[in-house]
């Protein structure tokens, strides 16, 4: 079982997914909590490139084939071992974010990321994935840490962002559970473990 969890900056994926993992464990499931970019050795070098202010002038093509590259190392080190043992991999951020940030953000063909995904993944997909929707503003505002280059972009980028999250989940609505992240985190909390147990093996 693979579950990811998506949505934009301050949307609380980091936390939803860790309390997932926790009720998940308490349950008896073997679970493995992962993310993106930077789940890997090597991964977390391309992480620092591609958040990293300094870099300047990198293309969106590059950009994009360097979170596919991250994401091919992270489904091949990481998510394909743990699942292959039967575990449940929870993600912070998957395949999704690269449709939403490159393709609607960054305006490059939605359909060309989503093929070269796959290829990347060998086309691997998740069995749920959670959409946390913020305004972008609620959600940057949420942000404590200084912000790193892809924070920093304007928020028209944020919003077509939003935008982009949301065609996704509506062009694939099975797979999609969309909530509301300004309403109280124990809602969103239960909300998530109905849907999960609904997935589990028995
Ligand atoms: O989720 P986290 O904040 O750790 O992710 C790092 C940053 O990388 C995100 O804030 C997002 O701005 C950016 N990102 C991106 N494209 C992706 C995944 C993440 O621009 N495919
Ligand atoms: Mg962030």
């Amino acid at each position: 079982v693979f579950v990811a969890f998506e949505g934009g900056e301050g949307a609380g994926k980091t936390t939803q997914a860790r309390l997932a993992a926790i009720w998940l464990r308490d349950h008896g499931y073997d679970v493995v909590t992962t993310h993106e970019p930077g789940a890997t050795k090597n991964g977390m070098r391309l992480r620092a490139l591609l958040l990293d202010k300094e870099t300047t002038g990198l293309s969106s093509r590059a950009e994009t084939l360097l979170y596919a590259a991250d994401r091919a190392d992270h489904v091949a080190n990481v998510i394909r071992p743990a699942m292959e043992r039967g575990a449940i991999v929870v993600s912070d951020r998957y395949v999704d974010s690269s449709l939403a940030y490159q393709g609607y953000g960054r305006r490059q063909p939605v359909e060309e990321i989503a093929e070269l995904n796959t290829w990347a993944t060998g086309g691997l997909v998740p069995d749920l994935t959670v959409l946390l929707e913020v305004p972008p503003e609620t959600g940057l505002n949420r942000l404590s840490a200084p912000a790193d280059r892809i924070e920093s972009e304007p928020s028209d980028f944020h919003e077509r962002v939003r935008e982009g999250f949301r065609a996704l989940a509506e062009a694939d609505p099975d797979r999609y559970l969309v909530l509301d992240a300004s309403r109280p985190q124990h809602e969103i909390t239960r909300e998530i473990q109905d849907r999960i147990r609904a997935i589990l093996p028995d």
